[in-house]
């Protein structure tokens, strides 16, 4: 007998049909003999409206109310999963994130787990029954509801296979798997059926949205091998883990981003200490900064530019404006017209000419890079939006082909 973690997300019980779906993979696996612990996320766009819904009331509203709205998709999930599961003839329980022991720290919206204490789970599974837990929330110390961040009920379902020591966390989505690149826009997209942390830890930060980028990290922390899969079908998924066979592949993974903002600083004093000012009070808001370009010092002045998630394009404006550096400081934001596309791949740090193959492939898709950044097993441009599609394409079709 196993302890076996399964997580679906939204699409795979986005309707009273899926829900039943989703009910029969679960009993199945627990009538084959094993302990399930069952995460579900809001069904199909629920989140979404819910954060439309906030829109037309109140634009402002503060994380925590947004946090207990938005939790509230997740409780609708988990009973209506209960009830098809007891329709089915077996015993189930739902728990909400607190009552299955999650305790997060107190950034709403984006809070991340401390501790799970899975007491309740362990005895609801003692009483012999299926356990379904909403994913995507906690509670922080002041007996908050906090949420998780987008897509945050991946990192649940790790969290609970790491604190329970679960045999398996599957994650099961609309995607057969991992791929090369994301198989509703790319079409030759290889399904990879093994890939490392790091890899995708990468690929999930840097827009492939199958995995929470958290949720690797949890992953890789606690050594969980998570195997994401279809709930619609049964072929096999991939599996992500800390080594994998030796593969010839040197790209793994070719992603978009476009929730990404460019700002630019322009007139900074040439002077020590001004990355530090900029950057620590950028820190001390959680407002992470990727790729960072700083122009070689003029007389008495130089420029930095960087690039942040578009979500915190106006937060940075508000704290650039209030860096008294100097009276001229000119701070430039293009939150609309700029995406990041970006090939990852283990291979790629033993192997040279990668970027240079890359480069081509976008110099004849007549694409114009605006920002570059590299690390061992990635790089990064920063481009027009319009031209990303494209881009991932042409970088796509430059690495994967050959190596089918
Ligand atoms: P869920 O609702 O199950 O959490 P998500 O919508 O969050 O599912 O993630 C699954 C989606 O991720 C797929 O439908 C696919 O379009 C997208 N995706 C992006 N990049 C990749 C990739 N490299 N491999 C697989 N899916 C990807
Ligand atoms: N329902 C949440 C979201 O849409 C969490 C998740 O899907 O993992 O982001
Ligand atoms: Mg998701």
């Amino acid at each position: 007998m196993a302890l076996i973690v399964q997580k679906f997300g939204g699409s795979s019980v986005a309707n009273a049909e899926r829900v039943m779906n989703v009910a029969r993979i679960v009993t199945d696996t627990y009538a084959q003999g094993n302990d399930v612990v069952v995460v579900v996320s809001a069904q199909g766009d629920t989140t979404d409206d819910l954060i439309e819904k906030a829109q037309e009331i109140n634009p402002k509203a503060t994380k925590r109310e947004m946090d207990m709205l938005l939790s509230a998709g997740e409780q609708i999930s988990i009973s209506l999963l209960a009830m098809a599961i007891e329709k089915l003839g077996y015993p189930v329980c739902s728990l909400l994130g607190w009552q299955a022991g999650f305790s997060t720290n107190s950034v709403y919206s984006a809070a991340r787990i401390k501790k799970v204490n899975p007491e309740r789970i362990q005895q609801e599974i003692g009483r012999k029954k299926i356990v379904v837990v909403a994913g995507f929330q906690g509670l922080n110390k002041y007996d908050d509801i906090t949420t998780l961040g987008r897509g945050g009920s991946d990192t649940s379902a790790v969290a609970i296979a790491a604190a329970m020591h679960a045999d398996r966390c599957q994650i099961y989505t609309d995607v057969e798997g991992v791929y090369t690149a994301d198989p509703r826009k790319i079409k030759d997209a290889v399904k990879l059926s093994e890939i490392t942390y790091d890899e995708m830890l990468e690929l999930a930060t840097l827009g492939a949205q199958v995995l929470n980028n958290r949720s690797v990290e949890m992953a890789k922390k606690y050594n969980v091998i998570v195997e994401v899969l279809s709930s619609l079908t049964h072929a096999p998924g991939t599996l992500v883990k800390e080594r994998v066979k030796m593969e010839k592949m040197l790209v793994r993974g070719v992603t978009k981003d476009t929730n990404v903002a460019r700002v630019s600083i322009i007139g900074v004093p040439n002077e020590p200490g001004m990355a530090y000012k900029i950057f620590g009070k950028l820190a001390a808001e959680n407002i992470n900064v990727d790729i960072i370009l700083q122009s070689v010092g003029r007389n008495d002045t130089k420029d930095i530019t960087f690039t942040v998630a578009a979500d915190h394009a106006e937060a940075t404006k508000d704290i650039l404006s209030k860096l008294e550096l100097t009276s001229d400081l000119k701070v430039e934001i293009d939150a609309e017209n700029v995406a990041k596309v970006s090939a990852v791949g283990a291979g790629m740090e033993t192997h040279p000419g990668v970027a240079a193959k890359m480069f081509q492939a976008l110099f004849e898709a007549d694409v114009n890079i605006q920002m570059i950044s590299t690390s061992e097993i990635k790089i990064s441009v920063l481009i027009d939006k319009k031209d990303a599609d494209d881009a991932v394409a042409a970088i796509h079709a430059a690495f994967i082909p050959e190596e089918k």
